[in-house]
């Protein structure tokens, strides 16, 4: 039977918005010693605006339509960045024949016959896109900001470069640093640019993280925890964190996040405020000290 004190555990957490499946996830969250967090909609807004643009011909208003027309049908938090600005120009999406979308890497669409494609630096290799001395130069300025980077093209060619901003929650910084004098080590993972991510790490007083993290590289970053002996929780928002979650001792999920981080999660975080993860912890703490 389950001890009266573990229930009165996940009665308190439900009232303080922390949602815990079980009386198992509550006994394996004391023995944490490792949480990773995913930056995107986890430490970060997750509400991006686009901060600047750069055209390596100058501004292409059909090449804008298409864009438009590819980011309607994402549902990464950077698509709605471009769709809002786009949408503020004035710009109308045009009807595209086909859309792709990578994970970890972007989106590609077919118009007209010609392959368009918005993601991230790995989408461009994948294309054998060129970023010229003009543009490159723009992107690292942007980035030693911590802004993210969305690239724009057309087959072999990039056409443009966006410049997208995140804010860091208020509540990501205390957060951390509770979690850190809890003894708890705080690791991060992103599946944007390393000069990103190390800007936001460092911003956030965060020594251990990775960039360009896919989906199967979020899972092998737990994993790798775990067999140097690390208890790993696991936070995250999105379809991208759900083999890391599956992977972890223990996986969290944002209540604001998809349904299938919420499904694969044994506690979920009801708002957006991170406090709540250091919170869960010391419920966690206080609940099995009773109990033991
Ligand atoms: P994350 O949640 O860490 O951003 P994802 O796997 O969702 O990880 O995406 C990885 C990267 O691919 C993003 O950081 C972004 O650079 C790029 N990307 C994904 N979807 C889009 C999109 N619709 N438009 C532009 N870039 C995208
Ligand atoms: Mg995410």
């Amino acid at each position: 039977a389950t001890p009266t004190a573990l229930m009165v555990g996940i009665g308190k957490g439900a009232s303080n918005h922390i949602l815990i499946k079980d009386a198992l996830a509550l006994e394996q969250m004391r023995k944490v010693n490792t949480v990773v967090l995913d930056k995107t909609g986890t430490l970060t807004e997750g509400h991006p605006t686009v901060s600047q643009w750069f055209w390596e011909n100058g501004e292409e208003p059909q090449a804008k339509e298409i864009l438009l027309a590819a980011e309607l049908k994402s549902e990464h938090p950077l698509a709605d960045a471009i769709v809002n600005e786009l949408q503020s120009q004035g710009i109308t999406p045009t009807a595209l024949s086909s859309f792709e979308s990578i994970t970890g890497k972007g989106i590609k669409v077919v118009y007209q016959g010609e392959t368009y494609w918005a993601g991230n630096q790995r989408l461009l290799n994948d294309f054998g896109a060129v970023i010229s001395v003009y543009l490159k130069g723009m992107i690292e300025k942007s980035q030693s900001e911590g802004k993210s980077i969305v690239f724009f093209g057309q087959n072999k060619s990039l056409l443009s470069v966006i410049s997208i901003s995140d804010k860091v929650k208020p509540s990501s910084k205390e957060a951390v640093k509770m979690l850190q004098n809890m003894g708890i080590r705080v690791c991060m993972l992103t599946g944007d640019g390393e000069a990103t991510a190390s800007s936001v790490a460092s911003e956030l007083g965060i020594g251990h993280y990775k960039a360009e993290a896919l989906p199967s590289d979020k899972e092998d970053f737990v994993k790798e925890l775990q067999n140097e002996g690390s208890v790993v929780a696991m936070v995250g928002d999105g379809i991208n964190d759900s083999q890391a979650l599956a992977r972890a001792d223990v996986s969290i999920a944002m209540g604001k996040g998809t349904d299938i981080a919420m499904d694969v999660a044994m506690i979920t975080l009801m708002t957006s405020d991170l406090q709540l993860l250091s919170k869960a912890f010391k419920l966690s703490r206080q609940t099995v000290k009773l109990i033991h």
